[in-house]
């Protein structure tokens, strides 16, 4: 725990005698776990958003499975002795990835004392973090979840884009563009989002703009409602597009603009043009 800063040491050591408490316990294989898993959100990318509770672990982990979207300047925050394990996930291959990353950190935890799974954004939105953490408990394994800030919150901001505001929006939606319809659950239903709140984030929504586009307009939305998409936000190759539900789409293909991209729709877009920084 070298490089551990001294006001986070009570709250690591409070978190590593819980887990050697724990380690008497037998997971449902019959194994002897001797560690503790954590599932810490690494944040949008900017290093400084990242949680001091989140950077403690990271300096003294012993292993950390990482995600595609982490940024490079966290990854290098970790402790250099870990072993870093790259577990970004592929598209297409989901369900069986994610099997064989929870079957990794079951067995992470047998050898090792603390195992990060680290996750970009808060591991708990459309992080797959609630699975990973079901999982883990199912299997006995001892695990605790470190929130980090979320990309929906981050890169709005960054691009001077309040979610909410006294005077345009008194309530927000964060809903995913990339359904997994029948799977898990219903699909999204866009007319209820398009009438249930003033601000909608949308993750993972590039691929799906047309679809979702028409159907918040078939909901009722003006065509003239503002969309801003922030693509990588909070990192400096940060990038805006900003237009309305008609012109997105085409603004989209003639900009060649790809994921990935958080989407934010309704009238504090337009707060974008005084406290963007690009204005300032
Ligand atoms: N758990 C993550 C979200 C994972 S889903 C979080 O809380 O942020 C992956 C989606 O998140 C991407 O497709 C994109 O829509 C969004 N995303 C993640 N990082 C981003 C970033 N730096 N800028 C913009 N969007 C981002």
């Amino acid at each position: 725990m070298g490089g551990t800063p001294s006001h986070l040491m009570s709250n690591l050591t409070i978190n590593m005698s819980i887990s050697s408490q724990e380690s008497n316990t037998f997971n449902q294989e019959n194994k002897r776990c001797i560690g503790k898993v954590y599932l810490v959100g690494a944040g949008p990318g900017d290093p400084g958003l990242l949680t001091l509770k989140g950077k403690g672990l990271l300096e003294c982990a012993d292993v950390v499975v990482y995600d595609a979207l982490v940024s490079p300047q966290i990854l290098m925050m970790i402790n250099p002795q870990a072993e870093k394990i790259d577990a970004g996930k592929r598209m297409g291959r989901h369900s069986l990835f994610q099997e064989e990353t929870t079957k990794l950190l079951i067995e992470l935890a047998q050898t090792q004392a603390i195992v990060v799974r680290l996750k970009g954004g808060d591991p708990f939105v459309f992080g797959r973090g609630g699975e990973e953490m079901e999982d883990l408990v199912r299997a006995g394994v001892p695990v605790e979840v470190v929130p980090g800030v979320t990309s929906g919150i981050a890169a709005p901001a960054y691009a001077g884009i309040p979610l909410t505001h006294r005077s345009y929006s008194s309530s927000v939606t964060f809903v995913t563009g990339h359904e997994s319809a029948g799977k898990y659950r219903p699909a999204v239903n866009w007319s209820a989002i398009a009438h249930g709140s003033e601000t909608i984030v949308v993750y993972m929504g590039i691929h799906n703009l047309s679809y979702i586009t028409t159907e918040l307009e078939s909901a009722g939305l003006s065509p003239q409602t503002p969309i801003a998409l922030v693509r990588w936000g909070t990192r400096p190759e940060q990038e805006e597009l900003i237009g309305t539900l008609q012109t997105i789409v085409e603004q989209v293909e003639e900009s060649g603009f790809t994921a990935p991209a958080i989407a934010v729709i309704g009238n504090v877009v337009n707060l974008h043009s005084i406290l963007s920084r690009n204005y300032q």
